[in-house]
């Protein structure tokens, strides 16, 4: 059995819809599959927008952007199904009705569950396209709600996976299906939304942005999988992030464990939750290029040979530095640092990077509007902190060989810390 992931950019109009059944049909041979899918394009971002006019009142703008939620989706559905007497038609306006019944009453407390309720809408819509279209074109398949297989907690827009109910609900409801001999050509093929999960009272949940990926490899771990492939919009896993620098690298195969510190460094490419579960149970992952399948993209197994091979740079802007002084005369020690780091779990803020010397506490971490003011405000009850904004953190895996001089152009060094194998710079931008 195999699992594909098409995230949001490989399904964003109909042209893309109509290549992953090419890929299907000429890239996939003969075993089962569990097809994965994400709302189309920017679908998610327009929904969260959407939400935050509903939660707001502001009532005009959110049907507004509803509209134009719903008639990018039925212009992809018309160039697709010609017939306008296709079914998919009432089944696309019976899940835009269902939204728009939703928002047409006034919002709850909760603004976590009031998200997961109409973001939702996105995989939803995309995945009955997805399926539909597939169906047409010969590849026979069963769309099943991800809510009622990847189980999870209360805790909206960052629900956590309950491992042991999801395997439940994963084999009960996919192994038959995925078993059965069919009469069509192609095996058997499943189709789920990626983000989603479900409680198990049936109330909708998402996994964190991104997290389709992750939905991909509880999938796997759970069915065994031979192979995950992500199929995305650039040939693979690169060096560096093509929209920042020039010359990328593509890296052909990385361990997991490459692939999961590259990712807590702020790699953007594969979801970090993603890679655990399929090191448990070895299972490669290949990150493809869904406008060049043939290449062979890149590959996450347990070999990691090459992952030397090359440096790999990453960088994360908007970042905050701060220093934080005792006001007395005591020293940076195990006292005060647990007090700082009460601090930050009290206000869920990740430090990416952290230095300490006898009189001050270094931290770098990302900025944000609500969090970073209440976790100075909180950190400046015991001690004197000094900040500044709009640093960039640059790492930099593998920095042998790197050409970090290049790098450094216009930018200014504030703080360096280097292991064997990570070098990591605050800069300024001169
Ligand atoms: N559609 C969701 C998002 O854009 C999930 C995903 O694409 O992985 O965050
Ligand atoms: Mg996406």
């Amino acid at each position: 059995m195999h699992v594909f992931k098409f995230g949001g950019a490989s399904v964003k109009d109909a042209a893309s819809v109509k290549n992953v059944a090419r890929i299907i049909r000429e890239h996939h041979g003969n075993t089962p599959l569990v097809l994965v899918v994400s709302a189309m394009g920017k679908t998610t971002n327009a929904l969260e927008q959407l939400c935050s006019h509903f939660m707001e009142g502001r009532r005009d703008e959110m049907l507004q952007l509803f509209e134009r939620v719903k008639s990018t989706h039925i212009e992809i559905a018309k160039s697709l199904f010609e017939e306008q007497t296709d079914p998919i038609y009432n089944v696309l306006e019976q899940s835009f009705y269902q939204l728009y019944y939703y928002i047409s009453e006034s919002p709850g407390q909760n603004y976590n569950y009031e998200y997961d309720r109409i973001v939702s809408t996105g995989e939803i819509v995309s995945t009955q396209i997805v399926s539909a279209y597939l169906q047409k074109s010969g590849l026979v398949n069963r769309l099943f709600p991800a809510r009622k297989l990847v189980i999870t907690d209360a805790h909206f827009r960052d629900a956590r996976v309950d491992w042991i109910l999801s395997a439940r609900a994963i084999q009960e409801q996919l192994i038959p299906y995925l078993q059965q001999k069919q009469d069509t050509e192609h095996p058997p093929l499943v189709i789920t939304q990626g983000f989603l999960g479900g409680t198990p009272q049936g109330f909708t949940t998402t996994l964190g942005r991104e997290g389709s990926d992750f939905t991909a490899a509880i999938i796997a771990y759970v069915l065994q999988a031979r192979e995950v492939v992500i199929w995305k919009d650039v040939p693979g896993l690169l060096n560096a992030d093509p929209k920042i620098f020039d010359n990328t690298l593509l890296l052909e195969n990385i361990s997991y464990q490459e692939a999961i510190e590259l990712a807590y460094y702020g790699a953007t490419v594969i979801h970090p939750k993603t890679l655990k579960p399929l090191l448990s149970k070895n299972i490669p992952l290949k990150v493809k290029s869904f406008f060049s399948p043939d290449k062979p993209g890149s590959l996450i197994n347990d070999i990691g040979a090459m992952d030397k091979h090359m440096p790999s740079y990453i960088f994360k802007f908007k970042q905050v530095l701060a220093s934080i002084f005792p006001k007395d005369f005591s020293f940076i020690a195990e006292q005060n640092m647990a007090r700082i780091f009460a601090d930050f779990a009290k206000h869920n803020v990740k430090i990416n990077l952290m230095q300490n010397s006898a009189l001050s506490f270094s931290v770098c971490f990302d900025m944000d509007r609500v969090k970073t003011p209440a976790l100075l405000r909180d950190l400046k009850k015991n001690f004197n902190v000094k900040h500044n904004t709009d640093m960039e953190l640059i790492t930099v895996r593998h920095y042998e060989q790197a050409g970090i001089e290049d790098l450094l152009k216009g930018r200014e060094v504030v703080l360096e810390q280097k292991s064997r194998t990570t070098l990591q710079m605050v800069v300024r931008s001169e």
